[in-house]
């Protein structure tokens, strides 16, 4: 993101932020309520449209006419706070169903994926559950399985586990955690500070229309220096 201005009405949310996530890269986001995260996340999709600036996605700057918005998104997948699974649908078939109605695949090569993902999230054996009848935890590792399903080159988590019960939260982690080990090139909103620690190259810090703070986790956790940074993570503690 180069200069990225997004205002609602006349109300500036992201005042000209500037922020590189290079391929393999886990950014955590932090910040108050408020600050912009989500709207950030949002923007990087092209879910919100940005005033001025520009937003580049593996080479490609976005732009909004309906196919490049269309490339941009089959690049990144993406985790909110509420699971958004299809509920009148089988587990395998919430994974499928991109798979052979955007991607074109078979519906053995489809299956054949999910079920490869399922049990990568440790779920292969609740394939035919209903999102019903699973645990808010198992849910969301299906949604992340479904958002996986795509290939995307990106993931972007908007507070992941925040509305989990705070048992499960610990197995959506260790899911997102793994696939940062492999390489996966992420981007987290979290409130989660010991997954920020762990797992992020780089912690970013928002507050006031911007960025405020930026670095590796210990510079930004342990030693923040702005006025704001140091605010936020002193209530936190
Ligand atoms: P965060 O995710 O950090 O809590 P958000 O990105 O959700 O913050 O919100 C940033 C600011 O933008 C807030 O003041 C919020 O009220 C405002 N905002 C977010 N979405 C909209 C919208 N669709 N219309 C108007 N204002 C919005
Ligand atoms: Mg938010």
């Amino acid at each position: 993101m180069r200069d990225v201005v997004k205002k609602f009405g006349q109300t500036t949310v992201l005042d000209g932020v500037d922020l590189t996530v290079h391929a393999g890269e886990v950014v955590v986001l932090i910040g108050p309520s408020g600050a912009g995260k989500s709207t950030l996340l949002r923007c990087i999709n092209g879910l919100e449209r940005i005033n001025s600036g520009t937003i580049t996605v593996g080479g490609q700057q976005l732009s909004y006419d309906e196919k490049s918005l269309n490339r941009v998104r089959s690049r990144i997948g993406m985790v909110f706070q509420s699971f958004n699974l299809f509920p009148h649908m089988k587990v395998i078939d919430n994974l499928t169903m991109a798979q052979t109605d955007v991607l074109g695949r078979s519906k053995q090569e489809a299956r054949d994926r999910a079920l490869e993902l399922l049990e990568r999230v440790g779920l292969a054996d609740k394939a035919r559950a209903y999102p019903d009848n699973l645990s808010g935890g198992q849910q969301q590792r299906v949604a992340i399985a479904r958002a996986l399903a795509m290939d995307p080159e990106v993931m972007l988590f908007d507070e992941p586990t925040s509305a989990l019960d705070p048992e499960l939260v610990g197995e959506v982690l260790q899911v997102m955690r793994t696939l940062a080990d492999d390489g996966m090139t992420m981007v987290v909103v979290t409130h989660e500070m010991r997954f920020a620690r762990k797992a992020a190259d780089r912690v970013v810090l928002m507050a006031d229309r911007g960025i405020a703070e930026a670095g590796t986790p210990e510079q930004v956790l342990e030693h923040p220096t702005s006025e704001r940074g140091r605010a936020f993570l002193a209530e936190l503690s």
